[in-house]
């Protein structure tokens, strides 16, 4: 499909924050979108990259009223030879029409989604941050816009993708984050939407990261919605337990949202020696496993964070520390290979590593 490049007067263009190191996260944004639409009677169409704005649209649409929505994230750095490098796209590309697929939504072609991503990148290279640890996150969406408040599949739709330069995701930067085990609410259940990117996930987890926030925890991790018996995932990161040589994360059953950054890491593990574990991981055991020191470190994959450590544990009424609340050896050593190969100065073995033409 043609995407139209319409012009970009020059008191759109906005002004680029001239420190680096002061990014924040999703802030700002850069001084174009990608936007296309789709009609049930039509199909994809009027394909744009146009200056930022905001949307008008009216109060009755669907997405306002029943959350029809999906999205994606993902990263574009500069590398220290002036290229721009994505990090296996084609992966946000494909989750984002499975998210698509259990809310409904009409399926977005990949060369639709990886072109438009490609022609909106190369028109806005310069807002790609070259400082360490910086990025430019990628946010592509869909809403269901039709005006109508009948709970049905919209027959109109926004694909759209907005930009934003970001800094290190924590300000703090990389030390252990403390988790609180969430007992009481859950985030998916089986057959439910736990598995697709979808803003309803968030908005039903706001209140038991408050809570957690409330006790002094950083994040929450969730158990599984049935028997809450069996770790899922922490806020929008995949989770990993360390057994010495042996990472362990929890199964994709479904109600668990399919990593790309977990994907990675299982892969990277693997050809750095170490044994990968998929399965269930039962908490109590997992409380048991870390009292007696089994386990040596915990940390969360995105690819917000790329790799969180987690230095404290609790459960209930019990608090346990994890690598004397420090970065674990084996956290540092996926960190600086996964964060390496995305920004150049390693060797991407892979084939994951996608220029910006
Ligand atoms: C996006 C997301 C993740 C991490 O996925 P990546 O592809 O690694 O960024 C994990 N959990 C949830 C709930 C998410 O939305």
């Amino acid at each position: 499909m043609d995407i139209k490049i319409l012009p970009l007067p020059a008191e759109k263009m906005k002004q680029k924050i001239a420190d680096e190191t002061k990014l924040s996260f999703g802030k700002q944004f850069t001084d174009r979108m990608l936007l296309v639409e789709w009609k049930t009677d039509r199909g994809w169409f009027d394909a744009r990259i146009q200056p930022y704005a905001p949307f008008v649209l009216d109060p009755s649409a669907m997405v306002f009223h029943y959350a029809q929505e999906i999205f994606e994230g993902l990263k574009a750095y500069k590398w220290a030879d002036g290229r721009v490098a994505l990090f296996r796209p084609e992966m946000n590309a494909r989750r984002f029409n499975q998210s698509g697929e259990r809310l409904c939504m009409p399926a977005v072609p990949e060369d639709l989604f990886l072109g438009g991503l490609q022609q909106l990148l190369s028109l806005e290279k310069d807002w790609v941050p070259s400082a360490p640890e910086t990025s430019l996150y990628i946010r592509p969406a869909m809403i269901a816009v039709e005006p109508v408040l009948g709970v049905n599949p919209s027959n109109h739709y926004y694909f759209f993708i907005i930009l934003s330069p970001v800094g290190a995701y924590y300000a703090a930067g990389f030390n252990p984050v403390s988790i609180l085990v969430e007992d009481h609410y859950v985030r998916a259940v089986p057959g439910g939407t736990g598995e697709a990117k979808t803003g309803g996930n968030y908005a039903s987890s706001l209140k038991a990261a408050l809570e957690a926030k409330k006790k002094g925890y950083d994040q929450v991790l969730w158990l599984d919605g049935r028997e809450q018996r069996f770790i899922e995932e922490v806020g929008s990161m995949n989770m990993f337990f360390a057994y010495g040589n042996k990472i362990v994360t929890a199964a994709l059953n479904g109600s668990i949202l399919s990593g790309i950054t977990r994907d990675s890491i299982l892969t990277l593990a693997l050809s750095l020696g170490y044994e990968v574990e998929e399965r269930p991981i039962e908490i109590h055991d997992l409380m048991t496993d870390i009292r007696s020191g089994k386990v040596t470190e915990a940390f969360g994959s995105g690819t917000a964070a790329v790799v969180t450590p987690v230095g404290k544990l609790c459960f209930k009424d019990e608090v346990v520390q994890l690598s004397g609340g420090k970065v674990g050896k084996l956290t540092q050593e996926l960190y600086d290979t996964l964060t390496g190969i995305q920004t150049g100065k390693r060797k991407d073995e892979f084939g994951w590593v996608k220029f910006v033409e």
